[in-house]
């Protein structure tokens, strides 16, 4: 994972090895007027960031990737699983109020409908229930199968997929939220979600890690 934060002395490191790398972590050392024991840390977050290399016998030298470039491509790597959140899922045969009850109490946008064997059926989102909520349904009654956006016409991911990837689902399809799913043979079972808050989180996780 990167760093993009560096601290002064890591600074002070890079400034150093690009003016004189390949160099030594004992040079490096030597100029800081510090123990190679106390650079080592430094120097290891500096290598696995990505801006410097080391050589065994050579030492260290200069990547020449810019911030930007390493952020991007350490926001490639990111799969779903490192930020998916939890699901919420109800039952097709539950009324829209019940719904809109679930959605106030798990505190999420989009809730994932199910069949009786756990598989995806539909989704719903905030106004799709405010949408049945002024029309004349009895909410009651009504279950949430007349009003959801049904299968096939789901934009789903897998665990393994790219968040980045999602993330241009989510803008493209003007949605919030994807459901993650592993496959059944028959269908789908929902096992995770990526909303825009996650996304959010992931984006603003990449400028603190360390
Ligand atoms: P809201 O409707 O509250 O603005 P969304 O933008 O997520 O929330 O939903 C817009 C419409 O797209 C809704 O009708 C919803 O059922 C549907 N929808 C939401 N998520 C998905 C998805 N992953 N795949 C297909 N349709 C979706």
């Amino acid at each position: 994972m990167i760093t993009i934060e560096l601290n002064k002395r890591q600074e002070q490191i890079l400034e150093i090895v690009k003016e004189s790398g390949p160099i030594t972590g004992e040079h490096i050392a030597d100029k800081l007027n510090l123990t190679r024991a106390t650079l080592r840390p430094d120097l290891a977050i500096l290598t696995m960031a990505g801006f410097l290399d080391a050589r065994p016998r050579v030492g260290y030298f200069y990547t020449g990737k810019s911030r930007t470039q390493l952020l991007s491509e350490s926001l490639k790597k990111i799969k779903v699983e490192d930020y998916q959140s939890l699901p919420v899922v109800i039952n097709e045969s539950v009324s829209i109020y019940d719904a809109i009850v679930s959605m106030f109490l798990e505190d999420v946008g989009t809730l994932y409908v199910v069949d009786e064997d756990s598989l995806l059926v539909g989704v719903l989102s905030r106004k799709d229930l405010l949408r049945a909520s002024i029309g004349k349904q009895d909410l009651n009654t009504v279950p949430v199968n007349i009003i959801m956006t049904r299968m096939p016409n789901i934009t789903l991911c897998r665990k393994d997929d790219l968040l980045i990837d999602v993330a241009e689902k989510l803008i493209e399809k003007q949605i919030d939220s994807i459901p993650i799913v592993k496959d059944k043979g028959r269908g789908y079972e929902v096992t995770g979600r990526i909303s825009k808050t996650t996304i959010t989180k992931a984006f603003v996780s990449l400028m603190h890690t360390d």
